[in-house]
This record gives structure tokens, sequence and C-alpha cells, in this order.
């Protein structure tokens, strides 16, 4: 069984410092009046919040300054996270992430919105190695243009399959997330799916969009295993 993981206020939380890093990168390079006003960010690729965000700054979303943004973000990033305290994890995970690496039958993934980078600094910043999690999707790997969350489920069970050297089937992945885009991403793929209400998204919009469980938190570690199991 693969199971993936978001990261934001899924597996932790850096409070709110990463699109805080986003929109300081955006008015150092493009003018104090850059905002972030109208462009939702929770469980949305990187990719496309950047483009979104150069759209409603009246930019045109060139790969040039899509790289800018990007590479100012990142700065930005690493030393907000450098301040003691930013970073956690949430209740239960370090809990249920050593409990899960000591089960073979259970391969661990990452399936996150965030670039490689910036998504490995979130983690580690909370102690979380991104290595604990041998198949990693990140947020500008979709195959397809424009980019969709639903687009990751097949990539990262296609790295699973050639880990294993065999295919495996959408109702063996638990996509593990906290807002409706992990939900529609799982259910678009035949997978199934425990949501958190630990992001910005309550108990029954996570229901309503579709998740198999919906939890508060991941410390209910009895009704996470009653379902895994
Ligand atoms: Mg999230």
């Amino acid at each position: 069984m693969l199971i993936l993981f978001d990261i934001d206020a899924t597996l932790i939380s850096t409070s709110g410092v990463g699109i805080a890093a986003m929109l300081d990168a955006g008015r150092e390079l493009f003018g104090p009046s850059f905002t972030g006003e109208g462009v939702p960010v929770a469980g949305r690729l990187d990719p496309l919040i950047i483009r979104d965000l150069l759209t409603r700054n009246g930019r045109a979303p060139t790969p040039e300054d899509a790289g800018r943004l990007r590479a100012g973000y990142e700065q930005n990033l690493a030393r907000a996270l450098s301040c003691p305290g930013v970073g956690r994890t949430l209740p239960g995970v370090d809990q249920l992430l050593a409990a899960l690496r000591q089960r073979p039958r259970y391969t661990l993934g990452l399936l996150t919105g965030n670039f490689e980078r910036t998504g490995s600094m979130k983690l580690r910043t909370c102690g979380v190695e991104p290595e604990w999690f041998p198949v990693r999707v990140w947020g500008d790997e979709s195959p397809h243009d424009p980019p969709a969350r639903e687009h990751l489920p097949p990539v990262a069970m296609s790295r699973h399959a050639a880990r294993h050297g065999r295919a495996i089937q959408g109702h063996e992945v638990v996509i593990i997330g906290d807002t409706p885009h992990d939900v529609s991403c799982a259910r678009a793929n035949g997978c199934r799916c425990i949501a958190v209400a630990t992001g910005r998204f309550g108990l029954d919009e996570l229901r309503d969009a579709g998740a198999d469980v919906a939890l508060p938190n991941l410390a209910d570690s009895a009704a996470i295993w009653k379902f895994l199991e």
C-alpha cells in the first residue's frame, strides 16, 4: 500500500512563512504594491500560485518572471525558516510516521504542491526528512500543461511501480491531505483519502468534498489504523 502525504497543514505547520516569503519576493522584484489578494493558495500547486500571482499583479506569467519569483521565494523562505520555533509537526504526525516506517507493507510518499527544494526545507525545519518517503512527487511534476494536482497521483504510482516491479492500483493508494484539492485528486484517480482538519477546512467541508474519512488531526491513531488495515 502506498500512502501519499500532503505537506503543508497536513504533516507540518510553518506559521504561514511560505506565502509571506513568496509575497515578499514579489514586492522586492516588482514593487511594493505586489499583492496576493484573491489568489488562493491552500492545496494548490506552487507553479500555479506563482502564475496567478503574476497575472493578478498585471504581469504576463513568463518563464523568466516565474523563475525570478521562485528564486526570490526560495531565498526568503530559507531565511524565514531559520528563525527558531517557526516550524512544527502537527499532532500525531511524529507517532504515525514512526509507526508506518516500521511496517514494510506500507510505502510512504509525498504528494505536494511544493517545489522539491522549498518543500524539503520546510520538512527538515520540522524534523522530518524527505528521504523517509521513498516516493516523492512535487508541485512542478505534472506531465501536463496546464498542470493540476490531479495529475500527480499517477506519477507517484508509476514511481512506486518502478521501485516494486509491479503496477499498483488506485484502491491501494491512500492520499492524506487537508484540503478539498487533496480529496479531489484522490477521487479523480480512484485512490482512497483521509482528510484532516488541520488546515483551513472543517470536517464537514472535507466530508462533502468526498473524503473517505475526515479527522480533526492525525492523532486519532485508532481511526487511522482501522482505515488502513
Ligand atoms: Mg496542505
